[in-house]
């Protein structure tokens, strides 16, 4: 997808153009799903195959149908990618509701528990029960269909349960041990409403004041923001001192919403590397205007894709080059598949 710094019709067509690169309609989560999450809504533990019977001990969660797998610790990690959650159909970077909540009860149902990056960096398994394996949700992008707010008529604002927050923040009541843990790597000044969740009425009636407060409110409960640069450059096409101008002025941008908030991972928009591929991680900008530094230094650079990631634990684990899978068809379950048939997952 392609933003811009001024709003304008370039990214819609992009988008579309997009689109028919991948069609897939998702549907390969499971037809159990539904049951299994039905039974958890109902607050009994059985899922639908009658194989789990308890949740008292926590081990075992409804619609979870997985009891225990031994412990790998070299195992991979998968760290999934989603952009845009809307639309009637999935698409390069267009993940429909009903498709983001079957991957939800797909992953559940699998035994995978959600952790943050910065939780992969420090080995801090602490979210995940033993013999259940971590999976790293990402948001990249910024889009207002990710979090939402409605006003109500006294101006008060809540989640809007249709955005990808909202759906999370459901998925927590009826599955016992999925918290909110995972990585949003923002934009904060692009195209199309990709600034902070919506800059403009127009983009799911999203206001700009509510900007810094949805970053704020990821921030306060549990999930990490990452840098994904200003508006989504090319840092591939540029020189220098504009490469490192997109990586601070986003981690400021961040600083105003969040101050003090520590950033320790970037997303590489659209994988692209700088030519100078330190400056993804670290580099300084120089405000021209004030003579002032604004230094930057992250532990983890995100790419767009290669898979499931190395265990931290790996002698081969390299934080600058965590490989992620993109949630486009039925490319999420296959790759689960396959960790299990190689025996190749990580499990705590
Ligand atoms: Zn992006």
């Amino acid at each position: 997808m392609t933003f811009r710094w001024v709003a304008g019709v370039a990214c819609a067509a992009a988008i579309a153009a997009c689109g028919s690169n991948g069609g897939q309609n998702g549907s390969g989560a499971g037809g159990s799903t539904a049951a299994a999450s039905s039974a958890a809504s109902n607050g009994k533990a059985d899922t639908a195959g009658g194989a789990v019977t308890s949740v008292a001990g926590g081990a075992i969660a409804a619609g979870d149908t997985t009891h225990g797998l031994p412990a790998n610790h070299m195992g991979r990690i998968p760290v999934l990618e989603y952009h845009v959650i809307a639309g009637s159909q999935n698409a390069l970077y267009t993940r429909t509701v009903a498709s983001f909540k079957a991957d939800l009860e797909d992953v559940y149902r699998r035994g995978y528990r959600p952790i943050t990056v910065a939780q992969m960096l420090d080995k801090d398994f602490s979210d995940v029960p033993a013999g259940k394996s971590p999976v790293i949700f990402v948001f990249d992008d910024a889009s207002p269909s990710q979090f939402s707010y409605v006003q109500g008529a006294n101006g008060q604002l809540t989640i809007d349960p249709n955005s990808g927050v909202g759906i999370w923040e459901d998925f927590i009541k009826t599955h016992p041990g999925w918290k909110n843990r995972a990585t949003f790597c923002m934009l904060n000044g692009a195209s199309d409403g990709h600034n902070f969740f919506g800059d403009n009425p127009k983009y799911g009636g999203q206001q700009k004041a509510w900007r810094f407060q949805k970053v704020k409110w990821l921030a306060d409960n549990g999930f990490e923001l990452c840098d994904h640069t200003i508006w989504h450059m090319k840092l591939s096409q540029y020189p220098d001192d504009q490469v490192q101008h997109q990586i601070a002025g986003n981690m400021m941008a961040i600083d105003s919403a969040v101050p003090g908030y520590k950033i320790r991972t970037l997303a590489l928009p659209y994988g692209l590397w700088p030519k100078n591929k330190q400056l993804a991680w670290q580099g300084t900008w120089t405000d021209p205007k004030t003579g002032t530094a604004h230094p930057y230094h992250f532990e983890a650079v995100l790419e767009v894709a290669g898979g499931p990631t190395r265990s931290p634990f790996d002698p081969q684990f390299d934080p600058h080059h965590i490989t992620r899978i993109q949630a486009v068809g039925n490319d999420i379950a296959k790759t689960l598949d396959q960790l299990d048939k190689t025996k190749n997952r990580f499990v705590k």
